[in-house]
């Protein structure tokens, strides 16, 4: 019997076991349904998602008998032969083998004769973006005009080098990434199907190192069923292709997490030591990095570990942006780097202290609270203990602060009375951030928005005012006090000069980092702390 690779023997055979790209068939599924074929498709994803598979499939559901059928049958001549590659009306190029002149000057001659069993005659160009200009052009020719009974279906890795005019021609669908759940969930398939006890934790694991390519995952199988047998498991894995394990990652995120720099190198020491990449480990941490950021973003999202969703509940997203570009820019310094160890250690202290340290943002309203002895707000969701002293500590208030005095419920006001009674209760509820709402303007309301204007030499209090929180507490009480849903809108007013400020009965300075750097309170505090107050 002869061995056929696993992703050739389980290549989808139609739309639905296709994997992963459900927006894409579901698309085709219809158009085919309702008889709206376009001439040509382009096929746009990385390499291994399945572009060359959905082609095939497409022509399959063209040119079976029963065709065009979102179901092709798979046992007639047309399908066999296209399954195959031996139909005479699928043609298949491989723009990246020859430059194609030769296959589209024939292309070119062939097209306008009828097909020989199908329905239509169908051109497949892989990677057409590599075809030379000579063959891009001959191409053209016909994409301009092509007969009936003519369908392209191209595919390329790299849709910003196919020609423009060929791209206006086609119906452009994106391949994406396939989930590593998706990948490992089809890796376990295969197994069962093939008698191989595949570990669970191992096809998580492949999956992982396939970074959203099936084919690629698919092909690790085959390697690690020639190196173990039929039986897999996640040491096999690691060990053979050098990848991370899932705890070590989650390990060493941990530790970053935490602050503890010593045991997240020593981390990193055991896994040099161990002999394993640290290249693919700094992939894996960013890999790991991104997850949490997807749980950031979608707290509910499935398949992921529960320490996953611990972390990213445990870091601010800002923050972990940050962590995210600070890695990935010591993975590009790592590829040429002789000693990638080193380069390493130093993304992992430098995130450390990222982590630990207090953006402009956070010591701006700590001062400001400081000031005026108001509570701080809940910090982000279950912050992350924060190792590194803070250049300034946040809480200097006593621990229990009287709540603010609730406004008297009352009527709606009007809108030319709301914005008095919108500073009448910022200055009750938050008064540090009263010199900010005051160097603005109030333009009026507009629908559903409340119109802030503030003079060019004003854009720092306007920054300050549409801080999440502050925005969060000024819309509540707009809302609250205009007695219907108001959002705030602040702009920058060339128009705006500072008249309105001139007749400031408050003596409070304008600029508010400048009035924060010669407060006393402050000026004190940052002695204390030894901190200063650094641009973000
Ligand atoms: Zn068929």
């Amino acid at each position: 019997m002869n061995y056929q690779v696993f992703a050739r023997k389980y290549r989808p055979r139609d739309f639905d076991s296709v994997v992963g790209q459900e927006h894409i068939t579901r698309t085709l599924k219809n158009a085919i349904e309702q008889n709206r074929l376009a001439h040509a498709y382009l096929f746009v994803g990385p390499r291994g998602v399945g572009k060359t598979s959905t082609a095939r499939i497409l022509a399959k559901a063209l040119n079976c008998v029963k065709g065009p059928t979102v179901m092709p049958c798979g046992e007639c001549d047309s399908c066999r032969e296209i399954a195959r590659g031996t139909s005479l009306d699928v043609l298949e190029i491989d723009g990246a083998s020859n430059n194609g002149v030769e296959q589209v000057r024939e292309l070119r001659e062939n097209v306008r004769f009828a097909p020989a069993h199908g329905k239509f005659k169908i051109y497949i160009i892989d990677e057409v973006h590599m075809l030379s200009s000579a063959a891009f052009n001959a191409l053209l020719k016909t994409l301009e005009e092509p007969p009936a009974h003519v369908k392209f279906i191209f595919a390329t890795t790299e849709p910003q080098k196919v020609l423009p005019t060929i791209l206006s021609r086609c119906q452009r669908f994106d391949l994406r990434r396939i989930p590593a759940a998706l990948i490992a969930a089809h890796l376990l398939f295969i197994a069962r199907e093939e008698k191989i006890t595949l570990d669970e934790r191992a096809a998580h694991a492949v999956a992982r190192g396939a970074e959203g390519g099936l084919r690629d995952a698919e092909s690790m199988l085959d390697q690690l069923v020639a190196f173990c047998g039929d039986k897999i498991a996640e040491e096999d894995v690691l060990s053979i292709f050098g990848f991370t394990a899932e705890q070590t990652v989650s390990r060493l995120c941990e530790r970053i997490l935490d602050g503890a720099s010593s045991k997240a190198l020593a981390i990193l020491h055991e896994q040099s030591e161990a002999g394993k990449d640290l290249s693919r480990l700094m992939t894996d941490l960013i890999l790991h990095l991104r997850d949490l950021l997807i749980l950031k973003a979608d707290p509910g999202a499935g398949d992921f570990t529960e320490s996953a969703r611990a972390q990213a509940a445990r870091i601010a997203l800002d923050r972990l942006l940050e962590l995210i570009e600070q890695f990935a820019a010591a993975e590009s310094r790592m590829k040429w780097a002789p000693n990638k160890k080193l380069h390493f250690e130093v993304a992992v202290i430098k995130a450390i202290q990222t982590l630990g340290q207090a953006t402009l943002t956070e010591v701006i309203d700590a001062l400001a609270r400081l000031r005026t002895g108001e509570a701080p707000p809940p910090r982000q969701p279950a912050a992350a203990p924060i190792p590194v002293p803070i250049p300034i500590p946040i809480p200097l208030v006593s621990d229990d602060p009287p709540p603010p005095p609730p406004l008297p419920k009352k009527a709606a006001v009007q809108d030319d009375a709301l914005w008095p009674a919108i500073l009448e209760a910022v200055r009750e509820r938050r008064k540090f951030i009263l010199s900010w709402v005051e160097a603005g303007v109030f333009l009026g309301i507009e629908g559903n928005a409340c119109l802030l204007g503030f003079p060019k030499t004003q854009s720092l209090a306007l920054e300050s005012l549409t801080r999440a929180s502050n925005r969060v507490f000024l819309e509540d009480l707009l809302s609250e006090i205009a007695g219907r849903p108001l959002t705030l809108r602040c702009e920058v007013r060339e128009d705006l000069l500072e008249q309105a400020l001139v007749e400031k009965k408050e003596d409070l300075p304008l600029d508010p980092v400048e009035a924060l750097k010669n407060d006393p309170l402050i000026r004190k505090a940052l002695e204390i702390f030894k901190g200063e107050i650094q641009s973000a």
